[in-house]
């Protein structure tokens, strides 16, 4: 019965051993692992569940080869004899003796190296292997460390005590409870645990050696192999789950390291400083780079506000033709908006309208020279079609965002500036004209009185000579009185003119027969005509009887003598016609040649005093260019109209209007119309005083009043006139020369009206100007006559006021 119970129960053990060692869970195959307090390889959590890194790395091989690991926790001790006993099947961190090696196999390459090592709490004085004489020491029980402490101690002979513990947390804790001195636990653990313990390492080490997975002796071949391999998987690889996962648990449950070597941190503290420095170098680069920007970005907008806000036209356009923008006053002056103008070429064509076709060439050599070009004055066409002159200036601007390079065209319009200068041109040659006018006046007016002069003296000499006979000396007299004369029409001419131009001339209006007058001229200047071997032709179309107008004769005469005058004078062949036809109120005269003929520019100007169409003097034919001007003045005195019609060197002819009934408004004295024989026997025995410093002009008055007077004084200036008007009362009149010396006529006028009001004073002048006999008047003078003193203007002043003067007035009234 005992045999049978015997086998009996070595069946179910075996049949136990058969079912926890191979049992399947839910088709995995179940392995036993002993666990204990091996932080942090392996330890029983507060949680209860079992941690540490043999644990991660065993996850590994469990999930990989579908096997379920159970811990069966316990004392280190206990665990060895589970193993002993097969109530496990792997074993972990076991030291290598020769004890164990008889129920357990060892894998081949070890899981850690592992040494002991003392700790002590902070306070402790333990420094040394000699520190530990009579202090109390706690161990694991079992641990190998244990044994090899026991062993030193010994044989340093030190005195002291051990209380074993079942794991290596209980070692600490009666450590840090100062229930014992110090504590022996291996390194990982000590590690991993210290801080947690307040605990430290006391310095103490000793027995490194290598810690092993062991599995049940003999019974799981398969598990051994699969341990060595994993092992050599993990321990060579620094990412493997073995080496992760104890990082992470040997340094509490921080992902991070906590011990780390004084460079590191140097070094991490150098490149932080670095890199704070930097990202506040970078910020400060920004701010600087977002200021500089925003100040560009402002620069811009005025730069553009002024180039659109500009005065005057500016064009920015690109290198391949396209205009970028162009300024508001561009489009004011032109009319042409950018839609217009999207190219250069397109403002080429309207603006230049193909006059310019150089243009982009300069464009082309601004890009090659990279420098401002001053492209000049070129005619720009509007969109009104109006066309103005614009200066361009071009200059390179940089380049656009995409790269093209840009060229800014700057416009000014100087179309204005143009004008005047055409206009100073103009007057600048008007001006030169009008100085070579003046110089060939001058030079002719100096011909033309030098020439009678010429005569006049040179004969005058010539007549002193005593051996003359009087032959000669007649033909000398001839000369001077015809140069005299030549003198006096200059004279007269001048005359004429400034009494024209001051309104001081006087008209005469009576019946005249203008046939007689244009027969009377024909004949007398057809001998002159001939003598030229031209025709001389007159045409009078009205019947004698009818040829009758009211004008002043004497200025009709002298239009058409001087136009005859000049027919002759600028005609070389061919003929000369005068004549007239009646159109409606006005008789048209006038005066034909076939001779030089005027430029068409001179055609007005001739018509003007001292003006003469040949203004270089080419002809060299004499006169003062005063006839054109007086006659155009008489003509239109008379209320006609003076005009020409010529052709170089086809001929001229001069046309003149006046009205066949002259209404005249003023009656005047004209002295023209006294005859001769009328003045001579009225006025004698008067007492006359001469008051004039050249004596020539005083001899020519007294030989002129020698019929009329008695007595005849002279004095040669105003001062020694009024003296002698003082000492004789008795003088009848006074001819008073305006220019003496000492005391001029004016003044001795109003010297003389102080003490005398009746005697008759005559201003006397050479001037012959405007407001002389105004002036004369006002000083006191009755009358005025100018030099050369005309006869019968004489004789009417002294018929005027001594005898018949009024007889002879109403008389003449009466005539007219
Ligand atoms: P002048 O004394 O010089 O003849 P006028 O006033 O009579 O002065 O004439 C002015 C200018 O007109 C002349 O100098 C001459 O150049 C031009 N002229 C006048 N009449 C004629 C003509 N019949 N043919 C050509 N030129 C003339």
């Amino acid at each position: 019965m005992l045999i049978k119970y015997c086998l009996m129960k070595r069946f179910l053990i075996v049949l136990i051993y058969v079912l926890l060692a191979t049992h399947y869970v839910d088709g995995q195959e179940v392995v036993r692992i002993g666990a204990f307090n091996h932080y942090p390889a392996i330890f029983k959590d507060v949680d209860g569940e079992i941690k540490g890194f043999y644990v991660d790395a065993l996850r590994e091989i469990e999930l990989k080869e579908n096997l379920k690991f159970i811990y069966v926790f316990g004392s280190w001790n206990e665990g060895l004899e589970r193993i002993k006993n097969e109530e496990i099947d792997i074993m972990v961190s076991v030291a290598y003796t020769e004890e164990r090696a008889t129920y357990m196999d060892y894998c081949s390459s070890p899981l850690l190296t592992v040494w002991g090592e003392v700790y002590v709490d902070d306070s402790s004085d333990i420094d040394g292997i000699q520190d530990l004489q009579d202090k109390r020491i706690a161990v694991m029980k079992e641990d190998i460390n244990a044994w090899c402490i026991k062993d030193l101690i010994r044989k340093f002979s030190i005195d002291c005590t051990f209380v074993e513990e079942d794991d290596f947390d209980q070692v600490f804790n009666l450590v840090a409870s100062s229930k014992v001195d110090a504590g022996v636990v291996n390194n990982t653990f000590g590690a991993g645990k210290s801080r947690e313990y307040g605990l430290r390492s006391s310095g103490i080490v000793f027995h490194p050696f290598d810690i092993f997975f062991t599995v049940k002796k003999n019974t799981h071949p398969d598990l051994l192999e699969l341990l060595n391999n994993s092992l050599q998987d993990w321990k060579y690889k620094s990412t493997s789950v073995f080496n992760t996962s104890r990082q992470k648990w040997s340094h509490g449950k921080v992902d991070s390291i906590q011990v780390s070597p004084s460079w590191l941190k140097e070094t991490t503290v150098l490149v932080i400083i670095v890199l704070i420095l930097l990202i506040l170098f970078i910020v400060l680069l920004r701010f600087k780079i977002s200021v500089a920007t925003r100040k560009v970005k402002k620069s811009e907008e005025k730069l553009s506000r002024a180039l659109i806000a500009a005065p005057f036209p500016i064009m920015i356009h690109a290198e391949d033709g396209e205009v970028i923008s162009i300024n508001e006053t561009w489009t004011e002056l032109t009319g042409y908006s950018l839609e217009d103008i999207p190219t250069f070429s397109d403002w080429k064509e309207r603006a230049f309208r193909q006059e310019r076709p150089n243009g982009k060439r300069h464009i082309d050599e601004l890009y090659l020279f990279n420098s401002k070009m001053e492209e000049g004055e070129y005619k720009v066409f509007t969109s009104w079609g109006e066309k103005v002159v614009w200066d361009f200036i071009s200059a390179p601007l940089g380049s656009f965002e995409d790269g093209r390079k840009l060229i800014i065209s700057i416009a000014k319009d100087v179309t204005e500036r143009k004008l005047n200068e055409v206009e100073l041109i103009q007057a600048k040659e008007k001006a030169e004209k009008s100085d070579a006018l003046k110089s060939a006046f001058l030079a002719n007016m100096s011909h033309e009185i030098r020439t009678p002069m010429n005569g006049i003296l040179g004969f005058a000499d010539l007549l002193k000579e005593p051996q003359l006979n009087s032959e000669e000396q007649q033909k000398y007299i001839q000369i001077i009185e015809k140069s005299g004369v030549r003198m006096l029409n200059i004279i007269n001419d001048i005359i004429d003119i400034s009494k024209i131009e001051s309104g001081l001339m006087e008209m005469n209006i009576k019946e005249s027969n203008i046939n007689k007058q244009i027969e009377y001229i024909y004949t007398f200047f057809k001998p002159e005509v001939e003598a030229k071997n031209m025709r001389f032709t007159f045409n009078t179309p009205l019947p004698l009887e009818e040829a009758i107008i009211k004008t002043d004769r004497e200025k009709l005469f002298a239009v058409l003598t001087n136009l005859v005058k000049n027919a002759i004078k600028y005609s070389e062949k061919g003929f000369i016609d005068i004549g007239y036809v009646k159109t409606g109120k006005h008789m048209e005269f006038y005066v034909k040649d076939t001779g030089i003929g005027i430029e068409k520019d001179r055609q007005q100007a001739i018509f003007k005093r001292f003006v003469q169409a040949d203004i270089s003097d080419k002809e060299a034919r004499q006169g003062a260019g005063l006839g054109l001007a007086i006659s155009k003045a008489y003509v239109e005195m008379l209320g006609g109209k003076f005009w020409v019609e010529s052709e170089i060197d086809k001929g001229s002819t001069f046309y003149f209007t006046v009205p066949c009934e002259l209404e005249l408004k003023e009656t005047t004295i004209a002295s023209t119309e006294l005859a001769d024989g009328e003045l001579d026997s009225q006025i004698r025995n008067l007492n006359i005083l001469v008051a004039e410093d050249n004596e020539e002009s005083a001899l020519l008055l007294s030989i002129l009043l020698k019929r009329n007077c008695d007595k005849i004084s002279y004095v040669k200036n105003g001062y020694e006139a009024v003296e002698f008007c003082h000492n004789n009362p008795d003088v009848d009149m006074v001819f008073m020369d305006v220019k003496m010396p000492q005391m001029d006529g004016y003044e001795a006028t109003q010297k003389l009206r102080q003490f005398n009001k009746d005697i008759v004073i005559i201003s006397q002048t050479a001037f012959g100007l405007a407001g002389d006999k105004e002036k004369a008047i006002e000083a006191g003078c009755n009358g005025y006559i100018s030099k050369p003193i005309n006869k019968r203007e004489l004789m009417i002043l002294i018929e005027r006021y001594f005898g018949h003067k009024k007889e002879l007035h109403s008389e003449l009234v009466e005539n007219d």
